[in-house]
């Protein structure tokens, strides 16, 4: 049985990275008919926000991406005390005193040495009396997990065979100074008593995960499958990092992105499959394969998300926008008729505003000084009220033969008569909405 986990940090809204590890647990967990868990990783007191978390939630929700159950890392802190005390038995944590300005120094020191800033376990060779008296001095030391110097295997599910030498990684700290458990212990201990059998993550956790390994080993845990999908970057392949504060699900909801949009896109982007709107979350889940992604960095530009949300509005029949539609103005006896004109013509819902200020207000005209006789003429033809779908051929080929016009001569000028533009919707479509015309109609 396959379980699954988002693990968000309540820290801030998710944005379109977290989103991408999110979808991909989630696809797995409901492609086999396994379990998703959302697990709000909130060890750290200060940083972690209520709000966040309730956010956190109604984003995913927002997204249709439904969770099976929460667990909540501030509710297993008994359980990361017990796993350090079994750490601390075998000889696997040990506890160290150096500052950040110390670390920092021997970090830069190893660098000027041509060596890899790795830990050098200093604090091992510290005796009790020494230990005691750096307690006394700087309060409680860090605890820090002593790896075994091998190399570390796995093959992940989208980098392929992974092997990192654990000499070349510093032993993870996994206790502050403070008490508080860091979320590398925290994690290992949720992914094995929680069953999780795969952890996908972004590729900014492959260090983690390969200490996360040997401390699953240690406590005698099954190791889940790994895969580390890539970051994304910005169209020109720039670093997201400082814009994803920008890139908010909450923004792009507020820009009217539409949820298919944004499912359709990162359910398949950086993968082999093509990017293209998806009726609904069941052709998202059945046509989902992680080892169809590929490692390199991933190009995310968020003005994709626009046509693929105007696509997916012209699929909706009125009765899944409706809200929108009477929110816009419409009156619910010209909403039909709306709907079947706009969904055409907008990019998101926040544009229906605009098309029924045209219906219902009419715009300044567009005539050409050449034209003005023209359609003197042509309104002086139109035929009485109330107008449906055939008034404007009607009426339009009334105008042709009284004027001699035909074609773009004929239409353009109508149509920049009545909608003070070039460009817009199917005129037989919009005649019938036009409130100024069908007055005089
Ligand atoms: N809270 C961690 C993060 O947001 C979770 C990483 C993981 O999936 O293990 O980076």
């Amino acid at each position: 049985m396959t379980t699954t986990r988002f693990a968000p940090s309540p820290t801030g809204y998710i944005h379109v990275g977290n989103l991408r590890t999110a979808l991909m647990n989630y696809l797995i967990a409901r492609k086999s008919g396994g379990t998703f868990i959302l697990r709000i990783d909130d060890t750290d007191p200060e940083r972690s926000k209520e709000e966040y978390v309730d956010a956190i939630k109604q984003d995913l929700e927002w997204l249709g991406l439904h969770w099976d159950k929460v667990e909540r890392q501030s509710d297993r802190l008994d359980r990361y005390a017990e796993a350090a005390d079994n750490l601390r038995e075998m000889g696997r944590f040990y506890e160290a005193f150096e500052t950040p300005t110390e670390l920092d120094l021997k970090r830069k020191k190893q660098l000027n040495m041509g060596k890899p800033p790795v830990y050098d376990r200093a604090a091992l060779n510290l005796s009790e009396a020494e230990k005691e008296a750096l307690r006394a001095e700087r309060g409680s030391g860090v605890w820090r997990f002593k790896l075994d110097h091998e190399r570390i295997d796995w093959t992940d599910g989208v980098l392929g065979d992974i092997s990192i030498d654990a000499a070349s990684v510093s032993d993870p700290v996994l206790i502050r100074g403070d008490g508080q458990v860091l979320y590398t212990l925290a994690s290992v201990v949720d992914d094995t008593e929680m069953g999780v059998t795969d952890v996908v993550r972004g590729s900014d956790h492959v260090t983690n995960t390969a200490t996360q390994i040997q401390i699953i080993e240690a406590l005698g845990g099954t190791c889940p499958r790994f895969a580390h999908h890539s970051l994304l970057t910005g169209p020109q392949g720039e670093s997201l990092s400082k814009r994803l504060g920008t890139l908010a699900l909450r923004d792009l909801r507020e820009q009217g992105v539409q949820p298919m949009a944004l499912l359709s896109l990162m359910a398949r982007l950086g993968s082999s499959d093509p990017v293209e709107l998806r009726s609904d979350m069941a052709e998202l889940i059945d046509g989902f394969d992680i080892t169809r992604f590929g490692a390199a960095p991933t190009k995310f530009d968020e003005q994709d998300l626009f046509p693929l949300t105007a696509k997916h509005l012209q699929s909706l029949p009125l009765a899944d926008v409706s809200d929108a539609v009477s929110g816009a103005g419409v009156p619910a006896e010209l909403a039909e008729p709306f709907w079947a004109m706009a969904r055409e013509n907008i990019t998101t819902l926040a544009d229906l505003k605009g098309w029924w200020s045209l219906c219902r207000d009419g715009a300044e005209p567009l005539i050409a000084d050449e034209d003005q006789e023209f359609i003197a003429e042509a309104m002086a033809l139109l035929p009485e009220g109330p107008f449906d779908g055939e008034s404007w051929g009607t009426w339009t080929k009334a105008v042709k033969e009284a004027t001699g016009r035909k074609g773009k001569g004929l239409f353009m000028p109508l149509r920049k008569a009545l909608t003070g533009m070039e460009r817009g919707p199917e005129m037989a479509a919009l005649l019938p909405l036009l409130q100024v015309i069908r007055a005089r109609g």
